[in-house]
């Protein structure tokens, strides 16, 4: 694949990310019970309306989900400091805190599928937050969804996150 369409490619990943958080967030306000029907549901439908394969979409809903149980942490954090629990930025942040707000689960039942230590790869799409290499602990500050690059430091490609 050259450049031009490897770029391409990843704008269509990183739009079809956006659709998917925001048609499930949709799908939540309409009344849809758990995230996980939500997801599924949106799944669906980006697939059947043919912009992706099923395979594609079931990639994606994987970044998806984890990027929710990032937010869901971050948000019971908030929460137990008394603070406003989500001061998210505009865009995909928005749509996740419309998903938090919307779905019958509590903070803590979608944090709680979090405890094994959730791994960023280069390569994934993810939604904006600081990325720190596991290797060298250099930090990347993502300020929209975006796909993982390498390190810049180390060029390694696995990190944690935070925001
Ligand atoms: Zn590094």
């Amino acid at each position: 694949m050259n450049e031009q369409n490897d770029r391409k490619n990843e704008q269509e990943e990183i739009s079809l990310y956006e659709k998917l958080v925001s048609r499930t967030a949709d799908l939540l306000e309409e009344g849809k019970k758990t995230f996980d029907e939500a997801l599924k549901r949106a799944k669906e439908e980006l697939a059947a309306a043919g912009d992706f394969s099923r395979e594609q979409a079931d990639r994606l809903g994987e970044y998806v989900r984890r990027d929710l149980r990032e937010n869901a942490d971050k948000a019971r954090e908030a929460v137990k400091k008394a603070v406003e629990p989500l001061r998210l930025a505009a865009g995909v942040q928005s749509a996740f805190s419309r998903i938090l707000t919307s779905t019958a689960e509590t903070l803590t039942e979608l944090a709680q599928r979090s405890e094994k230590s959730l791994e960023y790869k280069t390569g994934e799409i993810t939604s904006p937050g600081t990325l720190t290499c596991k290797d060298c602990e250099a930090e990347m500050h993502m300020t929209k969804t975006t796909r993982i690059p390498p390190c810049p430091k180390c060029h390694k490609t696995v990190f944690r996150k935070s925001y």
